[in-house]
């Protein structure tokens, strides 16, 4: 096949050739005296990409769902409360893997095409006076209906109720890629796959995680082992792993963290918003509409598109012609009916 071979759908994305190149490498010694060298100035480097100051960042062989799972485990316990909010397949995921865990989800639905309501969230924490609820979960950018929430505003909320809950974000589809502030929002986890900003292939979760959500892990009850925070951190210190880990995938991240840096995250964000808006311009030069109700929840990594019915997802799954999109900013196609 002649030239490149580009992917073309939200996640993964395309990888690239230096990113690529970086894990061609012969398998290394996961024990050699000198990995430390390489993977504690990564981790410290995997903060900066989170805007994380204060907290701890970790690495897990697994998907974003592994990072949901970590965070959920690892800082409550059977029965806790939990806000959270439906409106798109993974904020929906999200609640269901809380549910199967035997927590207790206060869903809120709110249209597919908005983001979290946020004023509904104020007044259900400013309600519980009680401090019940022990975690509020944003998807900050929800990959199935192309929509960014307001997570500084989520922090807002808490702040306002004067709310001790624990905030966690999924950034799987916008950090590196939307702009994401850990530390300005006092987001206590965050979660990111390898997979979609980071352009690696999929395999790695990343998160990171705030002093505040690491002293909750002492008492939490949940039953964890391969996501155990307090295993991972005690190896982690001195560089290592308590298994083996991924070191492919470690040389990948350094690559696509050194690219992420030589073009700077401000400038990341501006291209992304660049193309985005290129896109959003021809969805409406077709007379198509974007699944996002308003500009305010528009997301610059991924818009998802109503297409009238006959060319609705199912059918056009089956066309690639209807398949193309801007190798950073992927058109989604959703079916109306
Ligand atoms: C892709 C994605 C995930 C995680 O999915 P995996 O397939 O487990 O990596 C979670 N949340 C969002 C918003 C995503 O886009």
């Amino acid at each position: 096949m002649p030239g490149l071979r580009g992917l073309f759908i939200p996640g993964p994305t395309n990888v690239p050739d230096r990113v690529r190149r970086a894990m061609d490498i012969p398998m290394e010694d996961q024990r050699a005296p000198d990995l430390p060298q390489f993977t504690l100035p990564l981790l410290e480097d995997v903060k900066k990409v989170f805007k994380c100051k204060t907290g701890q960042a970790f690495l897990f062989p697994a998907s974003g769902t592994g990072g949901w799972e970590a965070a959920l485990t690892n800082t409550l316990s059977p029965g806790d409360k939990v806000l959270a909010a439906r409106f798109g397949q993974f904020s929906h995921l999200w609640i269901d893997m809380c549910i199967r865990l035997g927590l207790e989800v206060d869903v809120v639905d709110a249209p597919w095409g908005e983001g979290v309501p946020v004023d509904v969230f104020a007044q259900r924490l400013t309600a519980d006076r009680a401090h019940k609820i022990k975690a509020v979960l944003v998807t900050h950018n929800e990959t199935a209906t192309g929509v960014t929430s307001d997570a500084a505003g989520v922090r807002r909320a808490l702040d306002d109720a004067q709310h001790p809950a624990l905030l966690f974000a999924d950034g799987v589809s916008s950090i590196a890629s939307i702009d994401f502030r850990m530390e300005d929002w006092r987001v206590d986890i965050a979660v990111a796959g390898s997979q979609k900003g980071f352009m690696l292939p999929a395999g790695l979760a990343i998160l990171c995680v705030s002093p505040k959500a690491l002293a909750a892990a002492a008492s939490a009850q949940s039953r964890r082992c391969y996501f155990d925070f307090a295993d991972m951190a005690r190896a982690n210190k001195d560089g290592y792993f308590p298994y083996t880990p991924p070191t492919h995938m470690f040389r990948a991240l350094r690559a696509s963290i050194d690219l992420l840096n030589e073009e700077g995250l401000d400038h990341v964000f501006a291209r992304h918003h660049r193309l985005a808006e290129g896109v959003r311009k021809a969805v409406q030069a077709w007379g198509l509409k974007l699944c996002a109700s308003e500009p305010r929840w528009q997301s610059d990594t991924v818009s998802a598109i109503f297409l009238p019915g006959p060319m609705g997802s199912r059918s056009v799954s089956a066309s690639p012609r209807w398949r193309a999109a801007s190798s950073v900013s992927a058109i989604w196609a959703i079916s109306m009916n």
